[in-house]
């Protein structure tokens, strides 16, 4: 064995170089590995295998090493494993009571002939348990807050439709804040359990081409109703070259709506909201600039906390989660949300999302 080096070409992801034909890093390194290493050559010949490998397939390497993948019996963990094709994008198997990623390189020397293969076995049974056990804990927690409100919502409706009888007219306005208070609450636990589930790494940012000028015409126009009530105006200006990009639009639509319902909410009345769009330096830029109460300087570290809100929104509706659950979003897309505030005069909330290259979704 060599210990020449093998260099990543990380423009072919799946694909190593390696400066001669016959490398492979010194055994007892890559023996000491947490992780599973097997190199078959261009024959499909398996020549070398790590201590973690035999372990994680339950195999003696003297037993299979110079035998041809094909050749091994197709009922063992070894075999399963080669004769999946996993170059490029990793592969999750169940061996032996354990959860293993797979994922192979093929090595190239470095003129272009094939060596053969490098496949990598990583144990991620823990991690997978313990997200399991969240995936369980936030689905409990959502069928345990929301039924039995849902319950209370039916019977309010069916109250109010009159299905139980007439009700008192006197009765009538308190069912309704009854029913307002409890979508406001049903609303409350979604965005906690929502916050939980982007911390918890559970929800997957599902990115598509969208097109940010309607999505933000959306959240604009959402807000327009209890704007015009305050006569507060909503401009929207967004950047002609804006293109479209690849990301999650129903999450980043929640991101904007939170951000200029935030902006509506706390702008007095005869007041201003300003959203622009722009790309610079291959970011999109939205910024939200209002000229409602603004935050003291003391709050500003803080607002991005769960449930914090200022001594200033006392008063306002709302429960101190729109801005962790935006900043959660908007961190899964690889972003930030920043703010730049003056107490009395008005607040700036900027968020930037670095474009996306379709190309990245395979890596
Ligand atoms: P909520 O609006 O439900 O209180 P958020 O998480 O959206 O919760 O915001 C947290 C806190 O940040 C608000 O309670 C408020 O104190 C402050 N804040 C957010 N946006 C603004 C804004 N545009 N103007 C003034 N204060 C704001």
């Amino acid at each position: 064995m060599g210990n020449n080096l093998l260099t990543m070409n990380m423009m072919t992801p799946g694909v190593l170089h390696a400066e001669m034909a016959d490398v492979f890093p010194a055994e007892p390194v890559v023996d000491s590995l947490s992780s599973g290493v097997i190199f078959s050559d261009a024959n499909g010949i398996l020549t070398f295998m790590n201590r973690s490998a035999e372990i994680f397939l339950q195999v003696f390497k003297e037993t299979v090493i110079g035998k041809r993948i094909d050749m091994l019996p197709l009922r063992t963990p070894l075999y399963k494993v080669m004769s999946e094709e996993c170059v490029d994008c990793p592969l999750e198997m169940n061996i032996c009571g354990r959860v293993l990623e797979v994922r192979a390189f093929r090595l190239f020397s470095w003129d272009n002939r094939l060596l053969g293969s490098i496949t990598e076995l990583f144990d991620v049974t823990k991690e997978r348990l313990e997200k399991r056990r969240r995936e369980e804990f936030v689905a409990k927690m959502t069928h345990d807050l929301k039924s039995p409100l849902m319950v209370l919502q039916g019977y309010l409706q069916a109250i109010q439709m009159g299905m139980c009888g007439s009700i008192d007219p006197a009765l009538k306005a308190a069912f309704k804040d009854m029913e307002r208070s409890s979508k406001n609450l049903y609303s409350m636990i979604e965005d906690l359990l929502d916050v939980h589930r982007l911390e918890m790494g559970l929800v997957q940012i599902k990115r598509r081409k969208c097109d940010i000028r309607e999505l933000l015409e959306n959240s604009c126009a959402d807000r327009r109703m209890e704007a015009a009530g305050e006569k507060i105006s909503i401009t929207l200006r967004v950047s002609r070259d804006l293109p479209s990009m690849a990301l999650d639009d129903k999450q980043l639509g929640r991101v904007f709506s939170n951000i200029i319902g935030n902006a509506v909410k706390f702008t007095p009345r005869d007041g201003k909201v300003n959203v622009r769009a722009w790309v610079s330096e291959d970011c999109l830029h939205v910024s939200v600039k209002d000229t409602g109460i603004g935050i003291h300087e003391k709050d500003i570290p803080r607002i991005f906390d769960k449930y914090y809100r200022a001594e200033q929104a006392a008063g306002f509706k709302g429960s101190g989660l729109g801005l962790a659950l935006s900043k959660e979003i908007v961190e899964a897309h690889g972003g930030s949300i920043k703010v730049r505030s003056s107490s009395g005069k008005g607040s700036e909330f900027t968020i930037v999302v670095p474009l996306y290259e379709e190309r990245e979704e395979k890596y």
